[in-house]
C-alpha cells in the first residue's frame, strides 16, 4: 500500500455531508461575492484568533503582500525600506516584500527549531528597517518577549507569516494575534484548507484593517468611489462556507497532528535521521508538516519511496538562490543551506491511519 504525503480527498471526505448541503445552498442564493458567508467567516477567524479584525482576501500570498501595501499608503514605510525576514522560508514570504519595492534582509534560522534565530536579528538592523516578518514555519511557533521589546526600541512592525500555523498558540494567544498583523493562508494543503485558493489577514489595527479592506476591494470603501489605488483580492462565498464548517473542527485536526508528530518521535529510533523537537508546550505547534533532516536526504526519500511511502521537500532551495532573486544570490548563509540540504518532509495529517504511521516508521528504521 502506498502511504500518500497528504490525502487532501479524504481529509475533506469527514465533512462531506455538511459540505455539500452547505455548497448547495451558497449555489441557490444567487449570492457569490461578499456575502454573508465570508462576513460570518471574517467574524469566526477574528473571534478564534481573537482580535478585532480579520479580512478575507484571495490567497496567502495577497495577505503578506496587502499588509505591506496598506502600511506604505499609511506612510509607516516606504520603497527601499528594509524588513527582516527569515532566510528559511517559502518564497511567498519574500515575494511579498519585494513586490512591495522593499528590501528582505535575511536572517539565518535556529537549526533546533527551523525558524529565525531571534538572537541574531539585531545585528540586522539599519536605519531603513520598518518591520521584522516572522514565519511560523512547519506549524511551529516563533515569539519572544526579547523580540517584542527589538520592536519596541527600534519602533518596528511585527508581520507574522501565519500560512503553516493556524491554531497554534504561545503562551495563551493563538499566532496571528501576537503581532502587529498576520496573514493567513487557506491553501487546501494547509491546516485549515480550503477547496481552492484563499487568505486572510488578522490585526487589532483597526486603521490597518478599514485600509487594507478598501485596498483589496478596488480601492473602495464605499462602491464606485475609489479613495486609493487598490487592487482585486477577494475570498469568494463558496470558499468561506467551506471554512465556516472546516474552522470548528480545526482543534481537533490539530490534535491529531499533535498525535502522529508524537507517534514518529517515538517511534523513528535511527541514529541518521534527526527528528523536530517537540515544543515544551504543545500547543506551540501544529505540525502543518513533519520534517526530519538526514546526511543522506536524497537517498532516504528513494528508500521511502521503494517502500511505498510519498514524500516532499520543503524546500529544495533557499530563496536566496533562487534564479528569481540572482542579487542575493551571493549571500552565504549556512544554516540555511544546510537545512534546505538536508530536509524531508514525511506524511503527516488528521487520516493518516495506524497503520500507515507504522509503515512510514518500519521503513525509516530500516534505513
Ligand atoms: C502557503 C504559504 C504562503 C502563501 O499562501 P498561498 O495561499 O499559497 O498564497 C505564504 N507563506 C507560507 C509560509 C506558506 O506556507
Amino acid at each position: 500500500m502506498v502511504v500518500k504525503f497528504l490525502d487532501l480527498k479524504a481529509v475533506n471526505l469527514q465533512y462531506k455531508d455538511e459540505i455539500e448541503q452547505k455548497l448547495l445552498e451558497v449555489f441557490s442564493s444567487g449570492w457569490y461575492i461578499h456575502g454573508s458567508e465570508v462576513e460570518n467567516f471574517e467574524n469566526n477567524l477574528a473571534k478564534y484568533i481573537n482580535v478585532n479584525a480579520a479580512i478575507g482576501v484571495a490567497n496567502g500570498l495577497d495577505a503578506l503582500r496587502l499588509i505591506f501595501k496598506s502600511y506604505i499608503q499609511m506612510g509607516v514605510m516606504k520603497p527601499g525600506d528594509e524588513v527582516i525576514v527569515p532566510a528559511n522560508t517559502f518564497i511567498a514570504s519574500i515575494l511579498a516584500i519585494s513586490d512591495n519595492l522593499l528590501t528582505p534582509v535575511f536572517v539565518e534560522p535556529d537549526i533546533n527549531t527551523y525558524n529565525i534565530d531571534i538572537s541574531k536579528i539585531e545585528e540586522k538592523i539599519t536605519g531603513k528597517t520598518r518591520a521584522i516578518m516572522i514565519v511560523h514555519l512547519y506549524g511551529r511557533t516563533v515569539f519572544s518577549n526579547d523580540l517584542l521589546a527589538l520592536a519596541k526600541k527600534y519602533n518596528l512592525k511585527i508581520i507574522e507569516d501565519n500560512a503553516q500555523a493556524i491554531g497554534a498558540n504561545w503562551q495563551d494567544k493563538k499566532t496571528g494575534s501576537l503581532a502587529n498583523a498576520a496573514a493567513f493562508s487557506f491553501y487546501p494543503g494547509k491546516n485549515l484548507g480550503a477547496l481552492g485558493d484563499g487568505g486572510a489577514v488578522t490585526t487589532n489595527d483597526d486603521e490597518l484593517a478599514k485600509r487594507l479592506r478598501a485596498i483589496a476591494n478596488y480601492g473602495s470603501s464605499k462602491k464606485y468611489v475609489n479613495d486609493v489605488m487598490g487592487v482585486n483580492s477577494r475570498l469568494d462565498e463558496i470558499q468561506a462556507a467551506v471554512l465556516n464548517i472546516k474552522l470548528r473542527y480545526l482543534e481537533n485536526e490539530n490534535e491529531r497532528r499533535r498525535d502522529v508528530a508524537a507517534y514518529y518521535i517515538n517511534h523513528i529510533k535511527n541514529k541518521k535521521i534527526i527528528l523536530p523537537q517537540m515544543p515544551q508546550n504543545k500547543q506551540e505547534h501544529v505540525w502543518h508538516l513533519f520534517v526530519v533532516r538526514c546526511e543522506q536526504r536524497n537517498e532516504l526519500q528513494k528508500h521511502l519511496e521503494q517502500c511505498g511511502i510519498q514524500t516532499l521537500i520543503h524546500y529544495p532551495i533557499p530563496p536566496h538562490k533562487q534564479k528569481a532573486y540572482t542579487q542575493y544570490n551571493h549571500l552565504q548563509l549556512p544554516i540555511t543551506e544546510q537545512i534546505h540540504r538536508e530536509v524531508l518532509s514525511l506524511p503527516i495529517s488528521s487520516v493518516i491511519t495506524g497503520e500507515e504511521m507504522k509503515q512510514v516508521t518500519d521503513a525509516l528504521n530500516l534505513f
